[in-house]
C-alpha cells in the first residue's frame, strides 16, 4: 500500500484554525443548535489539543536552547497580540488591575489568547514533570487532566460534594478555567512527545470510534446541564492519540506557509469578527453577515484568511546569513579568552577589549555586546566612527578612541561620551580650545615614535594636566617590540616600561592623579613580566589567535573565536590538460573535480592564497585552492572527496571534523600576520554567532 506523503501535521494546522474560528462564530446556530453544539463544542475541541501536541512533537526533538527559543518566540507573539487587542479591551472596559494580571498570566486578555500562556506554562511545567522521569510524568499529567475535567465539563457532578467544591473554588480564585498550562497542556504535550504510533487503519477507526463516544459523552453532559465549560472531555485524550497518530503516520516534512497562515488566522479572527460586524452595519448586510450564522462564519473566515494571506505575502524575508559565505563567532571561546587574559593581567588590572577594525574582522557590535554581558567595561576603537557605532549598538562604559580625531569633531566626541587619545601636545591644545570638555587619555611616546607626547618631556605633559576644557582620565603608552624574544628587543621593551613607570611616579610625586594607566597590549601580556598597570588593552589574543607562530614567553592556551565558511556554488570535472580560472593558472594533470566556492578577494581573502599552497576543508578533508582567486569566487580541487554538491560548506578558517585550518597558517601562507588577515575580512561576510549552550543557562537551571 502506498501512503500519501504530505506535511500532514502542518496542513492540519489550517483545519484546526478553521475549527477555532467556528468555535467563536457558531456557524450552524441558525440551522440546528444541536448540530452546532456538536461541531463547535465537541468536534472543534480537537483544535487546541492538536496545537499543543504538534508543539510537543517538535519540541521533543529540540535541545534546551531550541526550547528556549521557542518559548521566547511564543512569548513575543503573545505580547504582540496583547498589545494588538488593547484597543478592544479598553473599548470593552471593566478590566481591573488584577484582571489584567490574571489575564496576562493565565487567561489571556482576550478570549482566544488563553492558548499562549497555557502553552508557555505547559512547556515549563511539563519540563519540570519530566524530571520525575517519563513513566511518572505521564500519569501525573493524566491526573492533572482529570482534576481539570472536574472544573470543566464535569463540574456540575463533582461540585455536588462540598469539599470538592471548596477545592475548585480555590482554583477558580486564581484562574477562571481549568483549561490551562497546568491541567490541560501537560498531558497533550507528553502524549505527542511519547510518539505513540498506531497503524493507520487502526488510528482511523480509533478516531471515528472515540469521536463518536466523546460526542455521546458531550451530549449526555450537556443534557444533564453539568458543564461549567466545555473544553475538556474524558475521551478527548484518547481521541487525540488516534488523530495525531493518523496525522504523524502520513506526515512528511514541514510547511512553513501553513504554519504561519494558521497562526495568523488564529491571532486575527476575533478582530475580524468585530470588523465584519462593522462592515455589516455600514453596508446594511447585518441579516446576511451577522444574523445568519453560516454567513457570519464564512465572512469572518474569509476576512481572516484574506488578511493573513496578505500579511504572509508581505512578510519580512531577511537574507539568510549562511546562504553564501559567512564569519562565525564562537561566544564561548571569546569569553574563555577574556577570562584567560584577565588572569594573565593580574587581579588589579582590568581588561580593555580592543575592538577596532570591526573587532579584527569579528564584528565589533557582536563582540562588544558579548563582552559587555560578560562584565567588560572598557573598549578601545581606532576612530570616532567606530566609537559612535558601538554606542549606537548599546555599548556603555569607556570607549577609548586610540587614533587621532580632528578637534573639529569634539562635539561628537562629547555627545557620544567617547574618550579621545591625545596624540601630541598640539592635539591636546586644540582639543582644549573646542570648549566641549572632552574626556581624554594622554598617549605617551616611550619609544615607538608613533603617537604620544615624549615621555621625557615632563613639562609638556604637566602642561596637559593644566589645560582647561579637557578631562584627563587616563595615560598610556604602547610597546613596539613586545612580540620579540630577541635580547635587544626585550631590553627595549624593559626601557619603555621603565620610562612609563617613572613618568607615572613623577606625576604622582607632584600630586597629580594620572587616572587609568595602561601599557600592555596582547604581546605585552604574553611576553613581559612587568606589572600590568590599571588596564590591559588586549586585541589579537582576545580573538584566540597569535599574530604568527613565533615563540612567546607565556604561551597561553587560547581558543580561536572566528571560523570562516563559504558554500559550494558548483562542481565540474576537468580532463587532463584543461585549465581553470583566470590566466589559465591551473592546468589539470589528471581527471579533476573542481568545486567553486562562493567567496573571493572582495570578501577579504588574500588573492595570493591561491598560488601559495592555500587549503580549505570540504567534508572534513583538506583540499587545495587552485588557480587564481577571483573577486567573488575561488576554485578548489575536490577530486579526492566523494559526493561534493552545491550548497555544501567549505571551511576556510576553523574546524571540520578532525581537521583544522588555523588563521596563523593562512596568514603565514600569505606572508602576513593574523591581525591583517582577520581585520580585512569584509563587510560582505555576515557575522553569525554560534549558538552556545550557555546562552540558555537560565532555562537549563530551570529544567535540569
Ligand atoms: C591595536 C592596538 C592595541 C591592541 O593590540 P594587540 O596586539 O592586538 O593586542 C593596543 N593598543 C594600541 C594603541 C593599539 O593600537
Amino acid at each position: 500500500m502506498t501512503r500519501s506523503r504530505l506535511p500532514a501535521l502542518d496542513l492540519f494546522r489550517l483545519g484546526a484554525a478553521v475549527l477555532v474560528v467556528a468555535i467563536h462564530t457558531s456557524p450552524l446556530e441558525s440551522f440546528s443548535p444541536d448540530l452546532d453544539f456538536w461541531l463547535t463544542r465537541v468536534a472543534a475541541r480537537v483544535a487546541v489539543p492538536f496545537f499543543l501536541m504538534v508543539s510537543g512533537f517538535f519540541l521533543a526533538k529540540k535541545d534546551q536552547e531550541g526550547i528556549g527559543r521557542f518559548l521566547k518566540k511564543t512569548l513575543l507573539i503573545y505580547l504582540a497580540a496583547v498589545i494588538f487587542y488593547l484597543p478592544m479591551n479598553l473599548y470593552a472596559g471593566g478590566f481591573s488591575p488584577t484582571d489584567w494580571l490574571r489575564g496576562i498570566l493565565w487567561e489571556g486578555t482576550l478570549y482566544h489568547l488563553w492558548y499562549f500562556p497555557a502553552l508557555i506554562w505547559g512547556v515549563l511545567f511539563t519540563r519540570l514533570l519530566l524530571h520525575l522521569g517519563r513513566r511518572r510524568a505521564l500519569p501525573i499529567a493524566a491526573i492533572l487532566y482529570l482534576i481539570g475535567l472536574g472544573g470543566d465539563s464535569y463540574y456540575g457532578i463533582v461540585s455536588a460534594f462540598p469539599v470538592i467544591r471548596q477545592f475548585y473554588d480555590l482554583i477558580f480564585s486564581v484562574t477562571e478555567y481549568t483549561r490551562n498550562g497546568i491541567f490541560l497542556a501537560p498531558l497533550f504535550l507528553l502524549l505527542s512527545a511519547a510518539n505513540i504510533r498506531l497503524q493507520p487503519p487502526l488510528a482511523a477507526a480509533g478516531f471515528c470510534l472515540t469521536l463518536s463516544a466523546m460526542s455521546a459523552e458531550a451530549f449526555w453532559l450537556h443534557g444533564a446541564g453539568v458543564q461549567r465549560h466545555d473544553s475538556m472531555y474524558l475521551l478527548l485524550p484518547l481521541c487525540m492519540v488516534c488523530l495525531f497518530s493518523l496525522l504523524v503516520g502520513c506526515n512528511s516534512g514541514r510547511c512553513r506557509t501553513a504554519r504561519d497562515i494558521s497562526l495568523l488566522v488564529y491571532l486575527l479572527h476575533p478582530g475580524c469578527i468585530v470588523a465584519v460586524r462593522g462592515i455589516a452595519r455600514l453596508t446594511g448586510t447585518w441579516p446576511i453577515l451577522v444574523e445568519n450564522s453560516l454567513g457570519h462564519f464564512t465572512a469572518v473566515l474569509t476576512l481572516s484568511a484574506g488578511i493573513s494571506g496578505l500579511l504572509y505575502l508581505f512578510r519580512p524575508l531577511p537574507a539568510d546569513p549562511k546562504s553564501r559565505s559567512w564569519r562565525e563567532i564562537d561566544p564561548e571561546a571569546l569569553r574563555y579568552n577574556a577570562r584567560v587574559l584577565r588572569q594573565a593581567a593580574g587581579p588589579d588590572c582590568e581588561l580593555m577589549a580592543v575592538v577596532k577594525a570591526d573587532a579584527y574582522g569579528h564584528g565589533a557590535k557582536t563582540v562588544a555586546s558579548l563582552l559587555q554581558k560578560d562584565g567588560v567595561h572598557s573598549f578601545a576603537v581606532a576612530c570616532l566612527e567606530e566609537g559612535i557605532a558601538l554606542r549606537r549598538a548599546g555599548i556603555r562604559g569607556c570607549i577609548l578612541v586610540l587614533g587621532w580625531t580632528d578637534p573639529r569633531q569634539a562635539a561628537r566626541l562629547a555627545r557620544w561620551r567617547l574618550t579621545q587619545t591625545v596624540a601630541d601636545a598640539a592635539h591636546g591644545h586644540a582639543l582644549s580650545k573646542t570648549g566641549y570638555n572632552v574626556r581624554v587619555h594622554l598617549a605617551v611616546d616611550t619609544g615607538m615614535h608613533r603617537l604620544g607626547l615624549p615621555a621625557d618631556d615632563l613639562a609638556a605633559i604637566l602642561e596637559m594636566y593644566r589645560l582647561p576644557g579637557i578631562r584627563i582620565e587616563g595615560i598610556f603608552s604602547h610597546l613596539c617590540v613586545s612580540d620579540s624574544l630577541v635580547a635587544d628587543d626585550i631590553d627595549y621593551t624593559k626601557r619603555q616600561a621603565e620610562s612609563f613607570r617613572e613618568l607615572i611616579k613623577k606625576l604622582k610625586d607632584r600630586g597629580i592623579s594620572p587616572g587609568k594607566t595602561h601599557l600592555m597590549a596582547s604581546y605585552g601580556l604574553l611576553n613581559c613580566d612587568e606589572p600590568s598597570f590599571d588596564l590591559a588593552r588586549a586585541g589579537i589574543a582576545l580573538y584566540g589567535v597569535y599574530s604568527d607562530d613565533a615563540p612567546v614567553y607565556h604561551r597561553l592556551e587560547l581558543h580561536p573565536v572566528l571560523s570562516l565558511y563559504a558554500r559550494v556554488a558548483s562542481v565540474r570535472v576537468l580532463s587532463p590538460g584543461e585549465s581553470a580560472g583566470y590566466g589559465r593558472a591551473f592546468i589539470a594533470e589528471r581527471p579533476t573535480r573542481i568545486a567553486v566556492a562562493a567567496i573571493g578577494y572582495a570578501d577579504g581573502l588574500p588573492r595570493c592564497l591561491g598560488v601559495r599552497n592555500g587549503r580549505v576543508l570540504v567534508h572534513g578533508v583538506a583540499c587545495p585552492i587552485v588557480g587564481r582567486i577571483c573577486m567573488d569566487q575561488l576554485l578548489i580541487d575536490v577530486t579526492d572527496v566523494e559526493g561534493v554538491l552545491p550548497g555544501d560548506t567549505v571551511t576556510l578558517i576553523g574546524r571540520d571534523g578532525s581537521e583544522v585550518i588555523r588563521a596563523e597558517t593562512v596568514a603565514e601562507q600569505c606572508g602576513t600576520i593574523t591581525n591583517e588577515l582577520l581585520s580585512r575580512l569584509g563587510v560582505r561576510l555576515p557575522v553569525v554567532v554560534r549558538s552556545s549552550s550557555s546562552s540558555a543557562a537560565f532555562l537549563k537551571s530551570l529544567f535540569s
